[in-house]
């Protein structure tokens, strides 16, 4: 792509830079090359990598079964922001293929690395299992309010979930447009425990819709259940430059030189990212249950090896 070609106008964002690909970058830096790869999906190869040593206990397959995300809304993620499409693989080429590559390599785990495996993929992979521990992102949604779903789930092989749940707080939740349902993460937590599937969860702290009560509102819920979660992770929120939200906020640039994906800006409650910060070492991590999860969480590769740690 030449400065200026990019779909979102990343590229404007840096001038003096030759080309920068927003979204996905495997299709069109091939393209840079000459290649015409043709299709988003294509067969992974391995075959360079499986005899290098690596710091796990076996070799760890990555696959994708889609790109972009099937609910695409959150107001602070770059699938919205970017606008990258959602194209999801044909599900029996899914399981056909991930069965393919599980013989060929005999992986120890399949990261499903997904933005977000839809529920009909989640169905799929229940039904038609590969055999080997896998994991990945999905949303805290419906289909996992069922029990017997979820053991089918773990049976497939489904080790360990990585979910957002970002706020406690049911008004966050809807100005961040979530679309989950607070009273159904309970019930999904305590499915995913009883049929033995680990979960990694997300919280993110300082969103613009987000005071100290609604924060505090959070920690209460991930302690009231965090004998249902394994490992989390708490992230201080970043306005990405280019957001819708951007525009009715007070920003500035957030490194001097204006080269960020990212804007300063005075947050409306009074809740910059020095508050949260405070918040997040004297408030969050301070609560013996909340330490005890945080303190699980692998070092270096945290989530990327946490399916090991369960
Ligand atoms: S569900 Fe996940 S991937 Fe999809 S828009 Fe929200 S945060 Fe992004």
């Amino acid at each position: 792509m030449q400065p200026g070609a990019g779909s979102t106008g990343f590229n404007n964002l840096f001038p003096d830079n030759e080309i920068v690909i927003s979204g996905p970058g495997e299709i069109p830096l091939l393209k840079l090359f000459g290649i015409d790869a043709g299709s988003n999906f294509m067969l992974p190869d391995y075959d360079f990598a499986i005899q290098n040593k690596y710091i796990a206990p076996g070799f760890i397959l990555s696959y994708n079964t889609s790109v972009g995300c099937p609910w695409k809304k959150c107001t602070f993620c770059p699938e919205k922001y970017e606008d990258n499409p959602y194209i999801q693989e044909r599900y029996t080429k899914v399981t056909t293929e991930l069965l393919f590559l599980v013989k060929k390599y005999n992986p120890v785990l399949v990261h499903l690395t997904d933005s977000e495996i839809s529920p009909a993929m989640l169905k799929t992979l229940a039904e038609n299992p590969i055999r080997v521990p896998w994991y990945g992102f999905c949303r805290f949604t419906k289909i996992l309010t069922d029990i017997d779903f979820c053991r089918q789930l773990a049976n497939s092989g489904c080790k360990m979930l990585s979910m957002g749940l970002e706020s406690g707080d049911k008004e966050v939740l809807k100005a961040m447009e979530k679309g989950i349902n607070l009273e159904e993460v309970p019930i999904i937590l305590e499915n995913l425990k009883e049929a033995g599937i680990g979960t990694y969860i997300y919280v993110l702290f300082g969103t613009p819709a987000e005071d100290r009560d609604a924060a505090l509102k959070t920690r209460d819920f991930v302690a009231k259940h965090a004998h249902l979660i394994d490992f989390t992770n708490a992230a201080v929120f970043n306005l990405p430059v280019n957001s819708e939200e951007a525009e009715f906020l007070d920003t500035d640039n957030f490194y001097e030189g204006d080269l960020s994906l990212y804007s300063e800006f005075k947050h409306p409650k009074g809740w910059g990212r020095k508050e949260v910060r405070q918040f997040l070492k004297k408030d969050f991590s301070s609560v013996p249950e909340i330490r005890e999860i945080l303190n699980r969480v692998p070092p270096v590769f945290d989530s990327s090896h946490a399916p090991f740690f369960l």
